[in-house]
C-alpha cells in the first residue's frame, strides 16, 4: 500500500510534470528514487530491472561514482567554456573518438541526438554549397526510422503517426522503404545494389535528379521502428551508390553506437567508414547530456574558406560541456576496462538463445532478432498473416513485466498506430543471473496474457 508521502508525490507529478509519452500505465508511473547497476529503486522502495537502459542510454549502468566524481572534479576546475573557443576535456574527447573511429574525423558537439542530426543535416548541405554544388538539398532517410524530435530531425524520421500534428516541416525530407527482414523476407536471389531496398534509394536519386540530394541518412540497424536487421550488404551497397551519386551517408549511432550492437559502433559490422557519424546516448551513459556530429576531414576542409560566411554558422551555448565531455572520457575508458562491447556481443548472444528457446513456438511470437543487446520481439495475431497484435495487448504484457520487476519497452510502428515489437535493450554490464530475470519476466509475461 502507498504511503502518503508517495500519493502526495504521485500528484504532484500528474498536476506538474509533462511526461513525454502516455505512460506505459498512467495510474502507476514509476517515480525513481535511485539507481544502481541494473536495478532502479522507485519511492516506496519496490526495485525493477531496468532491461530498457532509460532510454536505451545507460549503457555502463547506473550508480558509477568515477563518473559523479569526474564531473566534480571538471566542474571545480572549469565548469563551462563555450566552444567558439576550446576547451581541454572537448580536445581530450575528440582525440579519443578519433581513435575508436580509425581516425580522419573532426566533431562537432552539441546536447542531444536530434541536435546531433540537425548538425549532420545543416553540414550535409553546406559542404555542398562550399563545393559549388548549390542544387543539394535534399535528404533520404527510412520509413519506420526515428532521427529525433526537433523539425529537422523528425522531418527524416520515418513514422507518420509522430510527425502528422506537428506539419509542414522544412522541405527536401524524402523517404523509402528500410530492409524488414521478418516483413520483407530477403530474396537471395539478389543481392548488394539489385536488393529492393537499395534500389529504391537509387532511384528516388534518379527520380528526384541525383544533383539535388545532399545526403542519406539511416542507423545501422532500426531501433525504435521495431529493431529492424538489414541484410548483411545493406550498408555497404547504400554507400556505394551515395558514392556513385555524390551524397553523403550520414550514420545515426545514437542508440547503436557506444557498444549496443556488440561493437564499439553499429555500423562496424557492415564494413563501411560513414561521412558523417551522429552520437549520443550511450557517449556519457546519459550521466549528462552530450552529443556529436563527427565529420570526416575532407568534409571540414571545404568549410576552411577565407570569407565569414564560409565557416558553418551553428552555435551551440551548452553542446560539448567540460563536465560532460569529462563524463563521456570516463565512461569510454571504463567500458574499454571492463570489456563492455565484447560483454554486449557474447550476453546478447546468449540472451537471443534462449528467448528463441523459450519463445519462439508460441503461436503469437512472429520473430525474435536482435544483434548485441539490443533485442526485439514481435507479437502478431497470426504467425501466417503477421497481422501486427494490437497495442493495448502489448501494454499489458509490458505492464506484467512491471509487476514483475522488469522494465521493457515497446516500438514498431508497423503499420501507424501499432508497435507491436517488444524491446530489451539493458545496461551492458548486465549479469547472468539478471538476465535471467528478464528472460523469464519476459517468457512468463508473455504466456500470461497471450
Ligand atoms: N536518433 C535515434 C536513432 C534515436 O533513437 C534518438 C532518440 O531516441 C535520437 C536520434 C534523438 O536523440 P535525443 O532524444 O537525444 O534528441
Amino acid at each position: 500500500s502507498k504511503t502518503e508521502e508517495t500519493t502526495a508525490t504521485q500528484k504532484k507529478d500528474e498536476a506538474l510534470v509533462w511526461h513525454a509519452m502516455k505512460p506505459y500505465n498512467p495510474n502507476n508511473t514509476l517515480i525513481a528514487q535511485q539507481a544502481k547497476g541494473v536495478w532502479v529503486t522507485d519511492e516506496e522502495g519496490n526495485r525493477y530491472l531496468d532491461a530498457m537502459s532509460g532510454l536505451w542510454c545507460v549503457n555502463i549502468g547506473y550508480g558509477r561514482e568515477e563518473l559523479a566524481e569526474a564531473a566534480f572534479e571538471q566542474m571545480k576546475k572549469l565548469a563551462y567554456f563555450p566552444l567558439t573557443h576550446s576547451h581541454t576535456p572537448a580536445i581530450e574527447l575528440a582525440e579519443k573518438l578519433n581513435e575508436m573511429l580509425g581516425g580522419e574525423y573532426v566533431f562537432f558537439y552539441s546536447n542531444s541526438g536530434s541536435e546531433a542530426n540537425e548538425v549532420a543535416f545543416k553540414i550535409a548541405r553546406q559542404y555542398h554549397q562550399q563545393k559549388g554544388e548549390t542544387n543539394r538539398s535534399k535528404i533520404i532517410s527510412r520509413y519506420r526510422s526515428y532521427h529525433g524530435n526537433t523539425l529537422g530531425a523528425l522531418a527524416a524520421t520515418g513514422q507518420a503517426q509522430r510527425k502528422y500534428k506537428y506539419e509542414p516541416f522544412a522541405s527536401g525530407f524524402l523517404h523509402v522503404p528500410p530492409p524488414d527482414s521478418y516483413r520483407s523476407p530477403v530474396d537471395s536471389s539478389k543481392v548488394g545494389r539489385e536488393r529492393e531496398e537499395v534500389k529504391a534509394i537509387e532511384q528516388m536519386m534518379v527520380w528526384e535528379l541525383e544533383e539535388t540530394v545532399a545526403a542519406v541518412i539511416m542507423e545501422p540497424i532500426i531501433t525504435g521502428g521495431g529493431i529492424l536487421m538489414p541484410p548483411e550488404d545493406y550498408l555497404q551497397s547504400v554507400h556505394d551508390v551515395c558514392r556513385e551519386k555524390g551524397a553523403l551517408l550520414i550514420v545515426d549511432e545514437v542508440i547503436c553506437g557506444f557498444g549496443r550492437t556488440g561493437e564499439p559502433f553499429g555500423f562496424m559490422h557492415y564494413g563501411v567508414k560513414p561521412d558523417i557519424i551522429t552520437m549520443a546516448k550511450g557517449i556519457t551513459s546519459a550521466y549528462l547530456p552530450l552529443s556529436v556530429t563527427a565529420v570526416k576531414k575532407e568534409i571540414y576542409d571545404a568549410f576552411k574558406g577565407t570569407e565569414e560566411y564560409e565557416y558553418f554558422r551553428h552555435v551551440n551555448t551548452f553542446g560539448g560541456n567540460p563536465a560532460a565531455c569529462a563524463v563521456a572520457l570516463k565512461n569510454l575508458e571504463i567500458m574499454k576496462k571492463e570489456g563492455l562491447f565484447t560483454r554486449a556481443k557474447v550476453v546478447g548472444e546468449t540472451m537471443l538463445e534462449m528467448l528463441n528457446m523459450k519463445l519462439a513456438e508460441h503461436p503469437k511470437v512472429g520473430d525474435i532478432r536482435g544483434k548485441g543487446l539490443l533485442i526485439g520481439i514481435e507479437l502478431v495475431e497470426d504467425k501466417e498473416t503477421k497481422q501486427p497484435i494490437d497495442v493495448q495487448v502489448v501494454n499489458k504484457i509490458i505492464g506484467r513485466c512491471k509487476e514483475k520487476g522488469v522494465i521493457i519497452g515497446k516500438n514498431g510502428a508497423t503499420v501507424a498506430g501499432y508497435n507491436n515489437v517488444l524491446t530489451i535493450a539493458p545496461p551492458l554490464i548486465i549479469n547472468d543471473e539478471e538476465m535471467s530475470v528478464v528472460t523469464q519476466a519476459l517468457t512468463d509475461s508473455i504466456q500470461d496474457i497471450l
